[in-house]
């Protein structure tokens, strides 16, 4: 069977016979299929979008709050089937998943009251017969385009703000993990006006490009690898379309000369290895202590080498598999290629003993690294922890800012003047301090240098979705001594 795409409110095939395999990386089985959509459905998508945008921009901002808080009640009531579904075509454990739809769940709560709080600002005129003020409008159609690691709550946190600044969206969810958009636009939006929510599915080239490219589409908000962003951005100057980009990280930790090593090492391995390492902001360069570098590694490596690997749908599993055995084989040659250069594995790298299928890799532990080796250098994606020492606290500072990347960074400490020389000098977008990997729905999240443009979540995120108007009003309407002619 092949899931339909929502398109004007209709759940359609589109006459698309050619279809694309949706895998469970744990079991290498296909679970399902989608339609593999181009340039046509595309558009009738954005048609769709356009079409119900005058709607849905004049819905009184109290009505669409009611509607987006139904979204996430309808979700609510779905959760547990939401999470499996997550689990097998994404492969977090389900601990994880439940966590996803708590806080894809939220963030439309969040944005459902944060869209009616306020329109823009009045200003201070320059004449008292005047009146000067900033009015926040919707842009139109909005492009969101998603990964496979968090399908749902990098939907959410797209198009939650986007629904309730009033714009209306077309989702291109990533071809690996589809099936929980697709299933939730079924569950959580069929209340809303046809055309305001629309999903396509299938390849980027395919079926995002015409997004990306479609006059219609005032604003593409993306989230995924550098590569796509750059190669996006190319497409979208010649109509100097809005974008929005959250993309790739290398981001650091460091942990401090103070901090408990048995409470560094589980906030670290938690820190690297959710999701398999599969997060934007996994930790992916660590810099320990000189003095406690030996020490520490050992500790790491022992706790890291009895995480419990299998099917996220197994009660005690602690990380699932890898997504495709592709990006498996990408970690497993920056790890080659950095034993090569002189760094040593202390555990894991290879594939689990006693596991026949699915794309997993014994999360591994790395030392004696440099910046020289692309396992510091390059985004990873994947269960690694390289191990880096430091001799003062002023050279960790300058190797966490040692990266073409900004997106998170961590530090593990509670010495209150390396903590704030740490959030005042490490440039990344999220500064997480003994609580790595964290979010808040009121906190901005995006990265700086090449992690990204814009910021989702807080009233950032919603700022996002709304164009800006100077309005300026003279009510007298005479004429005035600064028009010609000039005296
Ligand atoms: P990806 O760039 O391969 O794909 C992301 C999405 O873009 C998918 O839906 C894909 O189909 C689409 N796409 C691909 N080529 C396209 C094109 N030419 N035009 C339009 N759309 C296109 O990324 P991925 O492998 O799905 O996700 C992993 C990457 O995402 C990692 O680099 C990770 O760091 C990044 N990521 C970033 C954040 C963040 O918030 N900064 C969060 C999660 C993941």
């Amino acid at each position: 069977m092949t899931k339909p795409m929502l398109i004007g409110g209709e759940w359609t095939l589109d006459g698309l016979s050619e279809q694309i395999p949706v895998l469970n990386p744990a079991t290498e089985e296909t679970i399902d299929h989608v339609p593999r959509a181009g340039r046509v459905a595309a558009e009738k998508a954005v048609s769709a979008a356009q079409s119900a945008y005058p709607l849905w921009r004049d819905t009184p901002a109290p009505e669409r709050a009611s509607l987006l808080h139904q979204a996430a009640q309808k979700t609510r009531e779905h959760m547990d089937e939401l999470a499996r579904l997550l689990t097998q075509e994404e492969g977090k454990p389900l601990p994880e998943n439940e966590e996803e739809l708590e806080w894809t769940i939220n963030t439309f709560h969040y944005y459902a009251e944060l869209g009616r709080h306020d329109r823009g600002l009045v200003l201070p005129p320059g004449d008292p017969d005047q009146f000067n003020f900033v009015l926040k409008v919707p842009y139109g159609v909005v492009g969101c385009i998603v990964p496979w690691n968090y399908p749902l709550l990098l939907m959410a946190w797209k198009v939650a703000p986007a629904l309730a600044a009033g714009n209306t969206v077309v989702i291109k969810p990533s071809e690996l993990a589809p099936l929980s958009v697709l299933r939730m636009a079924e569950i959580a939006f069929d209340h809303l006006p046809p055309g305001v929510v629309n999903v396509i599915t299938g390849y980027g080239p395919e079926a995002g490009e015409p997004l990306v490219t479609h006059p219609l589409v005032r604003v593409i908000a993306f989230t995924g690898s550098l590569a796509t962003g750059q190669h996006i951005t190319s497409l979208a100057a010649p109509q100097m379309k809005k974008l929005h980009l959250e993309l790739g990280g290398k981001d650091p930790m460091v942990i401090g000369p103070d901090i408990d090593l048995d409470l560094a090492v589980r906030g670290l391995a938690y820190a690297g290895l959710i999701n398999a390492g599969q997060v934007c902001t996994s930790t992916e360069r660590v810099y320990v202590p000189r003095e406690r570098y030996g020490a520490f590694s050992e500790e790491l490596a022992e706790f890291v080498s009895g995480l419990r690997l299998g099917d996220g749908l197994q009660p005690g599993v602690d990380v699932g598999p890898m997504m495709r055995d592709n990006f498996r084989q990408k970690v497993v040659g920056q790890i080659e290629s950095a034993t090569k250069a002189g760094a040593k594995l202390l555990t894991g790298g290879v594939r689990p003993e006693g596991i026949d299928h699915g794309f997993f890799l014994r999360p591994a532990v790395l030392i004696d690294v440099d910046h020289s080796m692309a396992i510091m250098r390059e985004e990873t994606f994947g269960p690694v922890l390289p191990l880096m020492p430091y001799k003062d606290f002023d050279q960790a500072i300058k190797l966490a800012n040692d990266s073409p990347y900004g997106l998170g960074a961590s530090l593990m400490s509670n010495d209150p003047r390396l903590v704030k020389r740490f959030f005042e000098q490490v440039e990344a977008g999220t500064i997480w301090i003994n609580d790595p990997l964290t979010d808040n729905y009121a906190g901005p999240f995006g990265g700086m240098k090449m992690s990204g443009q814009g910021r989702e979540l807080g009233q950032e995120g919603l700022d996002e979705f709304f164009e800006v108007k100077h309005v300026h009003w003279d009510m007298v309407g005479n004429t005035k001594n600064y028009w010609y002619p000039y005296d």
